[in-house]
């Protein structure tokens, strides 16, 4: 068996023997159990795009994509938190100085990352970010304003924020932990879905950081970083999505196989078959989507924002309808918190908001398509 294989089925074996059990559990619970989070650590799930020579796996995004789909399918929230991890570092990796990555690739291996653009004055539209970065005469940056629903907000160790610079007025990005004198955390949101992902604010109060925290892009463009970090995100999220329906479609033909509808099966109601149909083909259809997209990103073809786009803003609409076709396929227990069809919606539902909401995908779509 190649390296890849190998690592794919070691990954397998650590979703359905360590987080499938988990799944209510952590939905329930609002948490990720502290000993999961040990063992996510001691598999390297932290190093996945980390380059060797600070100690990680340096694996293909077409690899990690799947990796991630393959946790999904055990729980979506243990795969968004790894998202949130891995786009971050992509950005630290793409637009980082090396003192910078000196500084914070060993680092990343052991402790959470995240990436804050969104302030209580929204988050669709980048050009009402209050957060300041303000230049001062030792060559440094002070930071101030605040940033809410980051995914693994309050649980990251660093953070990459979004920030308007007072000099230009431009919108960079700056690198912060939690240890830095002015800085807080602040509200967790009491989402209904991915309960297990810590999504929370923080505050930034005079927070200073030297210039080898500024990620600069080197073709300047103020959001060039943050549409990168989307657009690797979406594939990860394709990936999430994928594995979600993949979920559903496990439980909805285990259930239909087991379950009588009179003297048939009812997998063999034409109605039930329809929706087993719909359930495949949209898991399918999003699984193409994601994979193409990071085989475009692996060979450095920017045309991969675009299909990562449709990744999300598909897998998101579709992985909430075969939630909705699973739920109907259960009859009155799919719409119990006993069984796991209901958080699977709940969790699909998320991901029509994080990186971007469906809406300004679908415009995005439009306009590469247009200006083609
Ligand atoms: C689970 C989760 C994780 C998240 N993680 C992160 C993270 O890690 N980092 C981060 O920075 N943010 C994160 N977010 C925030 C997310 O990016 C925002 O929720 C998203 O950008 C939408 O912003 P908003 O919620 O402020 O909606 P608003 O911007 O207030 O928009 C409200 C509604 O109007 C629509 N809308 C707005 N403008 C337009 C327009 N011009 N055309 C059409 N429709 C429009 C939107 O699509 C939305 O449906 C996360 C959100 C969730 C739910």
């Amino acid at each position: 068996m190649d390296k890849n294989k190998m690592l794919l089925k070691m990954f397998t074996n650590f979703a359905q023997n360590e987080i499938a059990d988990l799944d209510m559990l952590i939905d329930k619970n609002h948490y990720i159990p502290d000993n999961l989070y040990e063992k996510i650590l001691a598999y390297e799930l932290l190093g996945l795009n980390v380059p060797k020579q600070y100690g990680g796996l340096d694996l293909p995004l077409e690899l990690i994509a799947e990796i991630i789909e393959i946790i999904a399918k055990s729980n979506a929230s243990v795969a968004v938190l790894l998202e949130g991890h891995i786009k971050t570092v992509y950005q630290l990796l793409r637009f980082g100085k090396p003192e910078l990555l000196a500084e914070y690739m060993p680092q990343s291996l052991q402790s959470i990352f995240a990436f804050a653009m969104t302030e209580a004055t929204g988050g669709s539209n980048p050009a009402y970010i209050r957060t300041k970065a303000e230049r001062t005469v030792d060559n440094h940056w002070c930071l101030t304003g605040n940033k809410i629903m980051i995914t693994n907000g309050g649980l990251a160790d660093v953070y990459v924020v979004m920030a308007k610079r007072t000099d230009t007025n431009a919108l960079d990005f700056f690198v912060v932990d939690k240890n830095m004198p002015g800085f807080a955390f602040t509200e967790q949101e009491n989402f209904i879905g991915l309960r297990g992902v810590a999504v929370g604010g923080i505050a930034l109060d005079h927070v200073k950081v030297p210039e080898s925290h500024h990620l600069v892009a080197e073709q300047y463009d103020q959001l060039t970083i943050g549409d990168s970090a989307h657009a690797d995100a979406r594939v990860l999220m394709g990936a999430v999505l994928s594995g979600l329906q993949h979920h559903a479609l496990i439980e909805v033909v285990t259930y239909t196989k087991k379950r009588m509808a009179g003297n048939q099966h009812l997998y063999d109601v034409p109605a039930i078959q329809r929706k087993i149909t719909d359930i495949a083909t949209g898991f399918r259809t999003t699984q193409l989507l994601y994979q193409k997209a990071a085989q475009l990103r692996d060979q450095q073809d920017s045309s991969y924002y675009e299909i990562a786009t449709m990744a999300k803003a598909y897998g998101s609409r579709t992985a909430v309808k075969s939630g909705d076709d699973a739920m109907q396929s259960f009859g009155a227990y799919g719409f119990s918190a006993d069984f796991p069809i209901e958080h699977l919606i709940r969790d699909a539902r998320a991901l029509e908001y994080a990186e971007g909401s469906v809406e300004k995908m679908r415009i995005e779509i439009s306009n590469y398509e247009v200006n083609r």
